[in-house]
């Protein structure tokens, strides 16, 4: 993809900062982190989220990710990471190439996760079934 800048960073276009590369996956600082030593890890080739990865590309990319998530607790002391994924706009992704976030978390560092909801009566139930009907 000409037009997108994670395959640019592949193709060395766009200077990054390379934290492991192998055959089919590349980790490098995110350039704007969470918290430092926030980590990206992308399929170096082009796919736009995460269900468009095969299935066996997609399971050596999990296999790095794993690898530089250690490291990252590592060398960041961290006391916790998240691993995030945004699919499609309106989840918050940016960059349509595929790419999972490795954020390291501190004790105390404030960044709250999702606020939880309730369900109303029978709401649960409606939706599980709808979701269960859709999977493949
Ligand atoms: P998302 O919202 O999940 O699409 O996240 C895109 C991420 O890419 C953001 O956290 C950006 O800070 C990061 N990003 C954008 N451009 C670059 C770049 N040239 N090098 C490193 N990270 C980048
Ligand atoms: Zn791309």
């Amino acid at each position: 993809m000409t037009d997108c800048i994670f395959c640019k960073i592949v193709a060395g276009d766009i200077p990054s900062s390379k934290i492991l590369e192998t055959e089919n996956t590349l980790a490098f600082l995110d350039i704007s982190p969470v918290n430092k030593g926030h980590v990206l890890v992308i399929p170096k080739e082009h796919y736009e989220t995460l269900t468009d990865i095969p299935d066996d590309l997609l399971s050596l990319v999990v296999k790095d990710m794993k690898k530089v998530a250690v490291a990252v607790m590592m060398a960041t002391k961290a006391d916790g990471y998240n691993i995030q994924m945004n699919n499609y706009a309106s989840a918050g992704q940016v960059v349509m190439h595929a790419h999972f976030h490795i954020v390291p978390r501190f004790k105390g560092d404030g960044f709250e996760l999702w606020p939880g909801r309730e369900y109303e009566c029978g709401e649960a139930e409606s939706v599980m079934d709808d979701i269960k009907s859709e999977v493949k």
